[in-house]
């Protein structure tokens, strides 16, 4: 039976397992029930398994049946929710107050642990070893920063060769569809946060006091000026400012205005220019009305690039696997970013998202991160088969003596 075929006999626990996954959904870097469902579910595996110190992560190696120290493939899942209330309705909905896995990656890590049975049961005829990175911490904590520090990429016992992720998408694409492009394929991502800082007094008698709040909102509209002004409009910049809090009362000037910004770019170019005029915009406002700016720019994570070559190799693969039909060249990268880029920073590889609408209209649907982010789990065995599929042939294509070899 083809690899494809048994995925499709996996589903229905797949199926079973995403959905314990979304009932209980777990935040941040610490998912202690997650890591105890995954380690359940590899149980009985020819896996070595490991679990991270500073994070709750599963590294599971799968040794093939070549010769020893063959080349090494890495797949990876992320296994956190978000801090969302699910108003889905759905009958698995979370049980968790204030958490939601309004992201999908219930879906990744289900899919992953697939993607671990199906090469489990064909180890004899892998041509290298394969790396399962089950990830905490995607949603802003940087896991995959923190597994590639405790090691990841040597879990084998030698560098990783080819890494592959997937995304799924409650919308934009048909449920089913994969959908990648060459090249960059998301954002980087920093933030920015400032505090403003003035002398507070009657609201009456502004010329008493220092108020900080005309000089933030200055702020807010001149860094989108910024956009528009100091960045060339083919190697895009977003700026938007997520948080805005100052004061306690309408007659009362406040000493201080803090808000919080996502700053998204697409070269490193244009990051480091982010982090230096945005800068010196917010302090020279400030000094303008005689304040004081306190300005943190925190770089998150870089841009998210695709290997040209991988991305081809993953595109043919769907298309051999599953039928032309399901793939979808993404013509524009996206302004969302991931932590996965911190393994392609390192290792060639790509990322690929995978439509899962529920809905029949994936343009009007609920986008990730919404509350009614609801996410068609049919799809969790063709992720599974999909990544087994590269890990398979990506070993054997670099197991194999090429011809200058011989
Ligand atoms: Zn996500």
């Amino acid at each position: 039976m083809s690899l494809r075929d048994d995925a499709r006999e996996l589903q229905g626990e797949l199926a079973v397992l995403r959905r314990a996954l979304h009932r209980e959904p777990e935040i941040g870097l610490h998912l202690p029930r997650t890591q105890e469902k995954v380690l359940a579910a590899l149980d009985g595996l020819p896996l070595e398994i490991g679990t991270g110190t500073s994070l709750s992560s599963v590294t599971a190696v799968l040794r093939g049946g070549g010769e020893p120290g063959g080349p090494v493939v890495l797949l990876r899942g992320d296994m956190d929710g978000l801090p969302v209330t699910e108003r889905t309705g759905a009958e698995f909905t979370s049980r968790i107050d204030g958490a939601m896995h309004a992201c999908g990656h219930d879906l990744h890590t289900a899919g992953l642990v697939g993607a671990a049975r199906l090469l489990a049961a064909r180890r004899e005829s892998l041509a290298g070893d394969v790396v399962f990175m089950f990830q905490p911490g995607e949603e802003g904590w940087d896991g995959a920063g923190h597994m590639v520090e405790e090691g990841v990429l040597a879990a084998a016992g030698r560098p990783v060769d080819a890494a592959y992720g997937l995304h799924v998408s409650s919308s934009s694409y048909p449920t089913g569809v994969f959908s990648s492009r060459p090249g960059t394929l998301m954002a980087a991502s920093a933030g920015l946060r400032v505090r403003v800082v003035g002398a507070g007094g009657h609201g009456s008698r502004p010329h008493a006091a220092l108020d900080p709040v005309p000089a933030a909102c200055e702020m807010v509209t001149a860094l989108q000026t910024m956009v528009t002004r100091r960045f060339d409009v083919f190697d895009p910049v977003v700026v938007t400012v997520g948080t805005f809090h100052a004061g306690t009362r309408r007659n009362v000037i406040p000493d201080d205005a803090v808000f919080e910004a996502t700053v998204r770019t697409f070269t490193p170019a244009a990051a480091e220019r982010a982090a230096e005029v945005a800068v010196r915009l917010c302090e020279g406002i400030a000094a303008a009305h005689g304040l004081t700016a306190e300005v943190d720019f925190v770089p998150e994570y870089p841009v998210t690039v695709n290997h040209v070559a991988e991305h081809d190799f993953l595109a043919d693969t769907v298309r051999e696997v599953f039928g032309e039909e399901r793939f979808e060249p993404l013509a524009d990268p996206i302004t969302g970013s991931e932590d996965f880029s911190r393994v392609l920073d390192r290792v060639p590889g790509a990322f690929v998202f995978l439509g899962a609408d529920t809905t029949g209209d994936p343009e009007t649907a609920p986008g990730n991160h919404s509350p009614l982010a609801a996410f068609d789990d049919s799809v969790v065995s063709d992720g599974s088969a999909l990544l087994a599929e590269l890990a398979v042939r990506r070993l054997d294509r670099l197991g194999r003596p090429t011809k200058e070899t011989v």
